[in-house]
């Protein structure tokens, strides 16, 4: 379904960029999540899942270097373009489209350092693989520790009692890792590369980690099993397991010193992604909706016919509007800008995956008992929205650590572009 773009400066380019994304959006990315949603986690990642002709396609296409810098092989989109990209994926399978995002992570970070040997590593076979074989993961999360690891400015965040499930301590010119992260690991069990938190000073609590890059198939990198849930069941989930994995020191892209702007720096860019495909998927709701309800007669005219019918319909358009126009701002600031203003990503974030969330629910009840069937997309959309509110960090964690931010930093100076 064509929208019209409350943005009259969109150039030939940006549109043609939308209707790329949208051809993939609607022929490959939202059959294939239908279908994976229909399988189990074992079998969504078994030989001949067709979750691998996704990754061969998003790739051959180009479409996993989004957000990698020009310089190395990425495309050189502007902030809007990358929305304009994002909302479509978000409208087909908010799944697959964090599964696609996260793949580049260890490569993003990578690029960042500057380093010759990580770059030629890690950057650049990424950015020139076509066939879908290489794919990140970002592993932060651990089995007794969720929101802790970005409670930055709490007392206990750099407690020596905050003792994590992830440790690495140094051996010579190598770092040797122990320990594992948690199930909720996005790709877990399929990624030939991790971006990984680890505690280095457990004197500092969190505030003494790092964060290092590590290849898979590296000795002593063991998986669990893929894991089972309500929702983006497309988006294959694990743990992953260290038993005492030799990296070279330059792996580690950030010490205790560098690590709070680091991680601040991925949780604006993870946010900003978070936020844009929930503008998609706000959109997949008032789009499937509005088909539903021309189709649906009750009391002798379709359902869009009556007064009370347009004026919920119209709701869902307001939200998605404002998604739009939130994350893009955020998008467009945080993208142009280092370091970022994390507290716009945040806010992108938990607003427009509240907004994205409200519109699924509203778009069962519009459905009536349909709504809950397999045999309609709403109940799909609503399960995939819940999962939102928890992913890339706890709406009420974010919003937490985006008062820290404001606290310290509040009001902002202009920035001169
Ligand atoms: C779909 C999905 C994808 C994900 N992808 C990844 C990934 O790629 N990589 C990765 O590492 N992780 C990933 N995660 C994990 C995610 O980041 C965590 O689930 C999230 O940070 C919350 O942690 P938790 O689930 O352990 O909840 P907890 O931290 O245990 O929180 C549980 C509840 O307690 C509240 N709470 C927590 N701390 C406090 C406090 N100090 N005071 C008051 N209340 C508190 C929270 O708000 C929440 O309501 C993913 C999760 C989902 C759902």
């Amino acid at each position: 379904m064509e929208y019209f773009d409350i943005n009259m400066d969109l150039t030939a380019e940006d549109k043609a960029i939308r209707a790329a994304a949208r051809e993939f959006a609607s022929k490959v990315m939202r059959p294939i999540s239908l279908e994976l949603d229909r399988m189990t986690a074992e079998e969504v990642v078994a030989d001949g899942s067709p979750l691998w002709e996704f990754f061969r396609k998003a790739y051959e296409l180009d479409f996993h270097t989004i957000l990698m810098p020009e310089f190395y092989g990425g495309q050189g989109l502007s902030p809007l373009q990358i929305h304009l990209v994002y909302e479509e994926f978000g409208w087909a399978s908010f799944g697959l489209s964090v599964q696609l995002a996260v793949a580049c992570f260890p490569a993003y970070c990578a690029s960042m350092t500057a380093d010759d040997e990580l770059v030629d590593t890690f950057v650049k076979p990424f950015c020139e693989c076509r066939d879908g074989s290489i794919r990140g993961c970002w592993g932060i999360t651990e089995p007794e520790h969720g929101s802790d690891v970005i409670a930055v400015g709490e007392d206990y965040f750099s407690s020596p009692d905050l003792q994590g499930n992830l440790q690495v301590v140094q051996d010579g010119e190598e770092w040797v890792i122990n320990g594992q992260k948690s199930a909720w690991v996005s790709g877990g069990t399929l990624a030939t590369h991790a971006l990984l938190h680890c505690q280095m000073d457990p004197s500092r609590g969190f505030a003494g980690n790092g964060l290092c890059i590590v290849p898979l198939d590296m000795e002593g990198v063991s998986r669990g099993k893929p894991l089972e849930k309500i929702g983006q069941r497309d988006l294959n989930q694990g743990e992953i397991y260290f038993d005492n994995v030799r990296i070279p020191r330059n792996w580690m892209i950030a010490e205790p010193d560098f690590y709070v702007p680091m991680l601040d720096m991925i949780l604006a860019s993870a946010n900003l992604c978070m936020a844009a495909f929930s503008t998609g998927l706000a959109r997949a709701a008032l789009e499937e909706s509005l088909t539903y309800t021309r189709q649906r007669v009750q009391g002798g005219k379709p359902l869009i016919k009556h007064y009370v019918m347009k004026q919920r319909i119209f709701d869902l358009f307001r939200r998605v509007e404002t998604c739009r126009a939130v994350s893009r701002a955020a998008m467009n600031l945080n993208f142009n800008i280092s370091p970022p203003h994390v507290e716009y990503s945040l806010w992108a974030k938990t607003q427009c995956t509240e907004m994205a969330f409200k519109n699924t629910h509203e778009a069962i009840q519009i459905w009536g008992a349909n709504g809950l069937t397999k045999e309609y997309i709403a109940e799909k959309l609503f399960r995939d929205a819940r999962a939102t509110l928890i992913e890339d960090g706890n709406n009420e964690t974010l919003a937490r650590h985006g008062g820290h931010i404001l606290g310290e930093t509040y009001p902002r100076r202009p920035i001169d572009f």
